[in-house]
C-alpha cells in the first residue's frame, strides 16, 4: 500500500484483461502505476468468461467423446457424471489464475489497491477514505450481465451463476441466442440437461454469417437443443418446482431460466459525471482513437467501451495506451479490422473478417462454400456435418471472410486470421498446400464458387 499523499502518473480502475496489461505494461516503460480491483484479479475472463466457460464445454464435450469411443473398439460404460466435480476443478484453476494476475501486478511493482475505486475529479480517485491522485485514469472496469427486463426478470440465473450452480437443474431456458446462450446451450445439453433457447428474434448469433447462422442451429438441434425464435418471454414467475416462462406464443414450465441477452458496461457507480465524462446512452464510454474519453485524463479501454467485447481486444487496446503513454514513440493503432473471434457451442464456430451480407454492402463478392462429413464420424456415424466457407472480394482477390462451423474450428481460424490480416488473395489460398489429413485441408481445396 501507499502513502495517500502519493501521486502516480497512471490509476487503473479494474484489474481483469484490460486492466491488467495496461498496468503491468506502463509499470514496466517506468511509470508510477497503482491498480483498484473491488472483486477479483483477472476480471470477467478467468473468473466469469473464457477461461471457466472453456473449461465446462471440454467437460461437457466428454459425452460425445465417449459415446463415439465404442465404435473405435472402447469397451467403455459411464456410471454418471458428477457436476461438483467438474465445477470445482474449474473453481481450482481460475483461482489458481486469479493469484497469478495479481502475481503480475507485484512483480511489475504497481501498487495494488484491493476496493472498489470511483472518481472524485478528472485526477484523482476514492477508495474508501482514501483520496489518490493520478495524471491519468483508466477505467477498465468491463460489463455485467443483463437481464431481461420483464415481471420476474430478477428470476433466474445469468453467466455468472451459472458457473457456481449448486447442482444441475433437469431442464433450463436460456433467453437470448447470441454467442454465450448458445456456448451455455452446448454445456448444459452435454451434462444431459433438457436445454431450450427462447429468443425473440428469428435467427441465432444475429451478427454473424447467415450460413454459420443456419448450419449451427441444425446442428445444436441435432443435439437435442430446442430453438423457440421468434418468441419473446413476457414474465417469468416462480412455482413450487421450478419457474413458469410466459411467452407471446404460450407459457412453458422449466427447472431453472438463464438470461443471456447482452452485457452493460460497468460505469454506474464510477463517478464519471464528477469528473465530467460524457457516457452513451446505454452507459459505454465514447473514446477517440487514443482511448480518451471526453475528458482528456481519462482513458478507457475493453468492454467498459462498448466495442468489441473480447478479451484479446482489450489486451491490444491497453496494451496501445500503455505505449502511447509511456514509450518513447507511438504505437500503431489496434487493427479491429480482423477480430478472429469463437462460439464454443458444440460444434465450435469460429469466424474471422466479414460475413457475406457484411462483405456485400461494400464489394461485389464470390462465395465457396462445402460442406462435409468429419472423418472421425465415417466409423461413428455421427450425423454431424462441417461447413467452411470463404467471402472473397471479386475486383481484388482479396479474401474478406473464413467461417467454419465444425471441431477444431477455433484452431483453424487463427491461423487464417494472419493470413488476412497480411491481405491475402484466393489465388495464394489456393496455392497453399493442404495439411491432409485435415478437416482444415478443405479450407485451401474449394476451388468453385457457389455464388
Ligand atoms: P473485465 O475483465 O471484466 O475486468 C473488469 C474488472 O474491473 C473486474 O475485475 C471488476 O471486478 C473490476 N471493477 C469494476 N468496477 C470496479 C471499481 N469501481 N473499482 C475497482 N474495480 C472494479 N472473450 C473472449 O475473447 N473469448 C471468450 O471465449 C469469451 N467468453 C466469454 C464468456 C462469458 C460467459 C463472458 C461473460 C465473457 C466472455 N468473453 C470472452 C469476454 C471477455 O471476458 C471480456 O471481453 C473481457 O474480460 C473484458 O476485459 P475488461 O478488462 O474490459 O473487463
Amino acid at each position: 500500500m501507499t502513502e495517500p499523499s502519493e501521486r502516480f502518473d497512471l490509476f487503473v480502475i479494474g484489474a481483469g484483461s484490460g486492466g491488467v496489461r495496461a498496468a503491468r505494461f506502463a509499470a514496466n516503460l517506468g511509470a508510477r502505476v497503482a491498480v483498484a480491483e473491488s472483486h477479483l484479479f483477472g476480471g470477467t475472463c478467468v473468473h466469469a468468461g473464457c477461461v471457466p466457460k472453456k473449461l465446462l464445454v471440454y467437460g461437457a464435450e466428454y459425452a460425445e467423446t465417449i459415446a463415439d469411443a465404442r465404435a473405435f473398439g472402447w469397451d467403455v460404460s459411464v456410471q454418471g457424471h458428477s457436476w461438483t466435480a467438474l465445477r470445482d476443478a474449474k473453481d481450482a484453476e481460475t483461482a489458481r489464475l486469479g493469484v497469478a494476475y495479481r502475481k503480475l501486478l507485484d512483480d511489475a511493482g504497481v501498487a495494488v489497491f484491493e476496493g472498489r475505486a470511483k472518481l472524485e475529479s478528472p485526477t484523482s480517485v476514492r477508495i474508501g477514505d482514501r483520496t489518490i491522485r493520478a495524471d491519468k485514469i483508466l477505467i477498465a472496469t468491463g460489463s455485467r450481465a443483463q437481464r431481461l427486463n420483464v415481471p420476474g426478470g430478477e428470476l433466474g440465473i445469468t453467466s455468472d451463476e451459472a458457473f457456481h450452480l449448486r447442482e444441475l437443474p433437469r431442464s433450463i431456458a436460456i433467453l437470448g441466442a447470441g454467442y454465450i446462450a448458445l456456448e451455455f446451450a452446448g454445456i448444459f445439453r452435454g451434462l444431459g440437461v433438457d436445454v431450450r433457447v427462447v429468443h425473440r428474434g428469428d435467427v441465432v448469433l444475429r451478427a454473424f454469417d447467415p450460413d454459420v447462422r443456419d448450419h449451427v442451429r441444425g446442428e445444436l438441434t441435432k443435439r437435442g437443443i430446442v430453438f423457440e425464435l421468434g418468441r419473446a418471454a413476457r414474465a417469468i414467475e416462480r412455482t413450487g418446482e421450478g419457474f413458469v416462462v410466459r411467452t407471446d406464443g404460450g407459457d412453458f414450465v422449466t427447472d431453472q431460466v438463464m438470461h443471456c441477452v447482452g452485457r452493460q458496461a460497468n460505469t454506474g457507480t464510477l463517478g464519471l459525471d464528477a469528473a465530467g465524462v460524457t457516457l452513451r446512452e446505454d452507459g459505454s464510454i465514447p473514446v477517440d482513437a487514443d482511448y480518451r474519453s471526453s475528458v482528456p485524463s481519462v482513458l478507457a479501454v475493453g468492454d467498459v467501451i462498448g466495442h468489441i467485447q473480447l478479451t484479446p481486444v482489450a489486451l491490444a487496446e491497453a496494451t496501445y495506451v500503455a505505449r502511447s503513454l509511456f514509450a518513447p514513440s507511438k504505437p500503431a493503432p489496434v487493427d479491429y479490422r480482423f477480430v478472429p473471434t469463437a462460439v464454443f457451442s458444440q460444434p465450435t464456430v469460429a469466424t474471422v473478417g466479414l460475413a457475406e451480407h457484411d462483405a456485400r454492402k461494400a464489394h461485389d463478392v464470390q462465395i465457396f462454400r462445402t460442406t462435409f462429413r468429419p472423418m472421425r464420424n465415417t466409423v461413428t456415424g455421427r450425423d454431424e456435418r462441417t461447413l467452411m466457407k470463404l467471402v472473397v472480394d471479386r475486383a481484388t482477390d482479396k479474401v474478406l471472410g473464413v467461417h467454419v462451423v465444425g471441431p477444431d474450428a477455433a484452431e483453424m481460424i487463427q491461423g487464417f486470421a494472419v493470413a488476412l490480416t497480411c491481405g491475402a488473395t484466393k489465388a495464394q489460398v489456393d496455392a497453399t498446400i493442404g495439411l491432409h489429413p485435415s478437416a482444415a485441408e478443405e479450407l485451401v481445396t474449394m476451388r468453385t464458387a457457389v455464388g
